[in-house]
């Protein structure tokens, strides 16, 4: 299967954490590398997305909608940090 980037779910990340969340780092609970989201490697399929880490492929992400409830598991994230955003105030 091939690989999209990370803003293949930035529409999804919008939604579950209400902010652009492409330019957000992320640092791998595996390998320690700190990628900005839009680096990972999106893997889309039903039920769920699954974004892994472009340096050593562990999955740091799981998205999935169930019963219209966005579902997200960042088990595979040591960190993630978002910049401040003006418009929502929020981070
Ligand atoms: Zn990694």
């Amino acid at each position: 299967m091939e690989a999209l980037d990370g803003n293949a779910i930035a529409g999804r990340l919008v939604e579950v954490f209400g902010i652009e969340m492409t330019t957000a780092t992320g640092v791998c609970a595996g390998c320690g590398a700190r990628r900005q989201v839009a680096e990972l490697m999106v893997y889309v399929r039903a039920p769920g997305t699954v974004a892994r880490c472009p340096t050593c492929e562990a999955v740091v992400m799981v998205l999935a909608k169930i019963r219209g409830i966005n579902c997200v598991d960042l088990r595979g994230l040591k960190l993630l940090e978002a910049a401040e955003s003006p418009e929502t105030g929020l981070f």
